[in-house]
């Protein structure tokens, strides 16, 4: 282990904390009944909360943690006004119609536009700033990839995305990496924790709302035409719940947890860059992110000092030492003028990934949802929270993507034992991809 690359003070949480912790907010105790429960207190959960409130329904928001201990508070902060349109976590390539890359387009634009109507609606001061995102090629054969889906979200409605060539690429950022890339103009990036403290202080706001964390749901039982759920601070009867625990789902309903699988997501901040550095590695502010099977996602944080480097270091939880030291090799190969700048943080957290690659709205079994980030939730599943709570109010007829039901995962149960071996698996096609194809 290069103990070297350490800081010293290093820390194993994430560095967006030092702005806004966690909060443990506990309900004396759980009102006996209640028009809807949402299940799970991150971006999902307490946008729904406030799309109810709004509408003059009374919700529960039962957190098994700290408010924010989840995703939310431990992403990199990069907000996209697109989604996936190519390959599933199993590496399959994904045919969607034409109408809905459309739809998908479409939805994605939508949450960005929402999240961005939010934050000002609520006066949330968490430094979004609009400076667009560079997708880099990893391989020059990624970059034919590239120039067929530019052609394919351009027939599909995106306006604001261009490929960049290999001799371009220096205007967008400080590395000879990559073969060329893609650039998303309306994209941008914000605190993540700071967003989620300015969410949870709206939802304190609205009286309606009762927040109960370090309380897990446990069960639910069918009760006439609403619900019982049982949780670690005794039961509620209501009329409607929501689940919102994405990356994190467990039992509760099996027939979701067959439907995501939970992947980890790893991070690392670095010491302060020497003045100027910043500005040579990343000329227009811009977020990063790769055509790797196994990306890396990254950027300058707020200050404008400090690197935030990201990425799916194993697909599982592994010790914080090693994350870094992983993290910071990649580092280092995209910028190799980095190699003797130290770790202050790293942090994991857990996202989830559906076998169509979409995000989802709907219900199951009677059951509301909105669950299946696949990496990109940070506008997303705000918008899917407040869909989902606007559809249960009346207030809205089509959940968005509505058209493609959450489908399960052939042969998955609900324990993702393969994710080490296909977390391998795929690190070795992008190495062939990259040295040999
Ligand atoms: C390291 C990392 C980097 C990321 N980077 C980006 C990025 O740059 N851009 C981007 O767009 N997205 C990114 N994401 C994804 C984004 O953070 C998530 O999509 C988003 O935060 C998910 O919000 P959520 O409300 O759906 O889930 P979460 O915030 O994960 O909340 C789910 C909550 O459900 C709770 N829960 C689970 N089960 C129960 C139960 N039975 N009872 C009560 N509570 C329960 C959990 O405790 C958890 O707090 C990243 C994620 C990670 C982990």
């Amino acid at each position: 282990m290069s103990a070297s690359i350490l800081a010293n003070g290093f820390r194993e949480e994430p560095y967006w904390w030092e702005a806004f912790r966690p909060q443990s907010i506990t309900a004396p105790a759980l009102p006996r009944q209640a028009d809807v429960v949402v299940v799970g207190g991150g971006y999902a959960g307490l946008s729904a909360a406030r799309a109810l409130a709004d509408a003059g329904i009374q919700s529960v928001v039962v957190e098994a943690g700290e408010f924010g201990s989840g995703a939310s508070t431990r992403s990199g902060g990069g907000v996209s006004a697109g989604l996936s349109v190519g390959k599933s976590f199993t590496g399959k390539a994904l045919a969607y119609s034409p109408e809905l890359v459309r739809e998908v387009v479409g939805s994605a634009i939508a949450a960005y536009r929402s999240l961005r109507e939010l934050i000002d609606s609520e006066k949330i001061d968490c430094h979004f700033e609009e400076r667009g995102r560079f997708l880099g090629a990893c391989a020059a054969s990624h970059y034919a990839e590239l120039e067929a889906r530019h052609a394919k979200l351009v027939a599909g409605g995106a306006t604001s995305c261009r490929l960049i060539t290999k001799a371009e690429q220096r205007e967008e950022i400080g590395s000879d990496y990559y073969h060329g890339g893609l650039v998303f103009e309306t994209a941008g990036k914000l605190h993540p924790a700071l967003f989620y403290g300015g969410l949870l202080a709206a939802v304190r706001r609205r009286n309606s709302i009762t927040l109960a964390g370090h309380c897990r749901a446990t069960g639910l039982a069918r009760d006439g035409d609403g619900w019982r759920v049982a949780t670690s601070m005794g039961e509620v009867r209501t009329r409607h719940v929501v689940i919102a625990t994405n990356g994190y789902t467990g039992d509760l309903v099996p027939s979701l947890k067959r439907r995501v699988v939970p992947i980890a997501s790893h991070i690392i901040a670095t010491e302060e860059l020497p003045e100027g550095l910043p500005l040579k590695l990343c000329p227009r502010g811009r977020t990063f992110s790769e055509t790797r099977r196994v990306l890396h996602y990254y950027r300058l944080s707020p200050d404008g000092r400090r690197v935030i480097f990201g990425g799916r270091a194993r697909f599982t939880e592994i010790p914080g030492e090693l994350r870094a030291k992983l993290l910071h090799k990649s580092l280092v190969e995209r910028f190799p003028e980095l190699a003797g700048i130290k770790v202050t943080h790293t942090w994991q957290g857990n996202v989830a990934f559906t076998y169509d690659a979409l995000p989802h709205a709907g219900e199951i079994e009677g059951l509301h949802f909105a669950l299946g980030c696949n990496g990109s939730g940070v506008s997303m599943m705000p918008y899917l929270g407040d869909a989902v709570g606007r559809a249960i109010a009346g207030r809205l007829h089509k959940l968005p993507l509505a058209e493609a039901p959450l489908p399960p995962i052939p042969f998955y149960s609900g324990n993702p034992w393969f994710l080490p071996a296909v977390g391998g698996a795929f690190r070795a096609l992008d190495w062939f991809d990259e040295h040999v194809r």
